[in-house]
């Protein structure tokens, strides 16, 4: 048995002035179980942990044993909700243990949550049930398997104490992994309160810790939200391009280091519409799939309002910078849409016309009820198809455009398709289409009647649903026949309506 457990923590939120945080210790759970643990990402933060040894493992990670050298604290922050702005949030069930680099250099936050109350719990328990827990850890691992920024998961231990919400349910503890927690209603916060030195010693902090090659900069602060800003409209659309809905894409839910984060009520479309909510507390649709860009741009021109005062010492010419950013979120997401969907559509070339093509495809879709993920993965498998012609390739283009119902706007636009594909190089040395759009378009994501199916499984007491979920979200560009169930669209009574928010 070893005798001692290594995080090689090195805390510099600790480090910042006491009004950033609360320091506060994780209140004991009384029957700690690992339920899941991610060897890999331990192993990238350079842990030192016994990977077979659960009970250990339990106990450090619902925070009943703090690893040597913890400075557990629960963060500041402020935030606009459903667009009204609330002072103070903040940690009021996450508590940060401390940070790590890891391996690749990069430091970073572990954070339990649903650990216990903190200061900032308002009427809160400061804990977390075991769906919400379950369903993080799943679309955390299937965003990075996916390649698109997002906080990760480390472990996910039920606490043996219940949580009671409409009804009780077995409590569980997260261990959620970032580049940072810092989030635009860290800004907020020390801006509402008119704390101009905090909100500089911000800028200074995350600049030092995500920007570094800003340091230079003539203009810090401004350089600092045109990088949030381009970093934000890059990972909006690579949501759009994924069929993500976040759910709650609050100021406080949006973070300075790009990553996505408190995914809560988030759901993956099934059949695409445009203005799908799934969330059961955002009745007025505020956070539907086609608004998360405008929202982005929302969110970005809180940011930027917390660093006027520091973007020029004229605010006239601070607001116009201001402004200026907020112009190029909105371009810079339609590139980075635009390129999403270049890639989806196997298009390595650029036409101006491109843009409206995918949009003539999601006007079909939109009009076909067509599922969002079969369709792309479906085209990828007629672009290899194409090649091979014949039977082959009829039974590849019929299974594209029986997803669609009606179907003939989607057998209308594949001759556009076609005709762009045939404007590209072809032959020996170029890109293969079929191949691009196979590594765009995943055959699988967690889709939401799978992680409910899940989740009730799980607080049963049967585990194996969830474990299975997320071995198959952890490969989701390679056709795997064992997991094929998981490629499949809900049946009608299968169907979410509502996902509930993360408490
Ligand atoms: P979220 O919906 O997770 O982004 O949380 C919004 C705010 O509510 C944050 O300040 C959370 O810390 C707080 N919060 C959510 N659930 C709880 C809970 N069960 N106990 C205490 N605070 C909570
Ligand atoms: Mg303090
Ligand atoms: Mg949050």
């Amino acid at each position: 048995a070893r005798s001692k457990i290594l995080f090689p923590f090195d805390n510099s939120y600790a480090r910042l002035p006491d009004r950033f945080f609360a320091s506060v210790y994780p209140e004991a759970v009384s029957g700690p179980v690992l339920i899941a643990f991610n060897g890999a990402l331990a192993k990238k933060l350079r842990l030192d942990l016994d990977e077979t040894d659960a009970g250990r493992l339990a106990a450090i990670f619902s925070g009943n044993v703090l690893p040597p050298g913890a400075q557990p604290l629960a963060m500041a922050y402020a935030g606009h909700q459903f667009g009204n702005f609330v002072p103070q949030l903040g940690d009021g069930r996450a508590i940060l243990l401390g940070e790590v680099v890891d391996a690749d250099g990069v430091r970073r936050d572990i954070q339990l949550k649903g650990a216990g109350p903190t200061p900032f719990s308002r009427r809160g328990d400061g804990r977390a049930a075991l769906g919400p827990v379950l369903r993080e850890y799943i679309v955390s691992e299937a965003f990075a398997a996916l390649g698109i920024p997002a906080t990760r998961a480390l472990a996910a231990v039920l606490t043996g104490d219940p949580v009671y919400r409409e009804t009780v349910l077995p409590g569980a503890v997260f261990t959620r992994v970032a580049a940072s927690h810092v989030r635009v209603g860290t800004f907020q916060y020390f801006a509402a309160r008119g704390d101009h030195e905090a909100v500089q010693q911000l800028v200074d902090y995350v600049i030092a810790r995500h920007y570094p090659d800003l340091e230079g900069a003539e203009k810090p602060a401004l350089a600092l939200l045109q990088r949030v800003a381009a970093r934000q409209a890059e990972l909006i659309a690579r949501w759009m391009g994924v069929g993500f809905i976040h759910g709650v894409m609050n100021t406080d839910n949006m973070t300075i280091s790009g990553e996505t984060i408190d995914f809560g009520p988030c759901a993956f479309l099934d059949e695409y519409d445009h203005m799908k909510v799934f969330s059961s507390i955002d009745q007025q649709g505020r956070y539907a799939y086609r608004n998360q860009p405008g929202i982005g741009q929302w969110n970005m021109a809180r940011l930027a309002e917390c660093l006027l005062p520091l973007l020029d010492a004229d605010e006239e010419r601070a607001v116009e910078a201001a402004n200026a950013v907020l112009k190029a979120f909105g371009e810079q997401f339609q590139a980075a849409w635009i390129a999403v969907f270049r890639q989806k559509l196997g298009l390595f070339t650029e036409e101006p016309g491109d843009g409206e093509l995918a949009q003539t495809l999601l006007a079909a879709m939109q009009e076909g009820r067509a599922d969002f993920t079969l369709t792309f993965r479906r085209l990828a498998k007629l672009a290899e198809a194409e090649a091979a012609g014949g039977e082959t390739r009829l039974a590849a283009e019929a299974s594209f455009v029986e997803g669609f119902a009606p179907w003939q706007k989607a057998e209308a636009w594949l001759p556009l398709w076609r005709e762009r594909l045939g404007r590209q190089p072809a032959g020996e040395g170029a890109a293969s289409p079929a191949a691009l759009m196979r590594a765009a378009n995943p055959a699988l994501i967690p889709r939401n009647h799978r992680i409910e199916e899940a989740i009730v499984a799980a607080t049963e007491g049967d585990l194996a649903p969830f474990q299975r979920l997320l071995e198959a979200v952890s490969d989701p560009y390679n056709d795997r026949p064992e997991f094929a169930d998981y490629t499949q669209a809900p049946k009608d009574e299968e169907r979410v309506l509502r996902t509930f928010c993360g408490t």
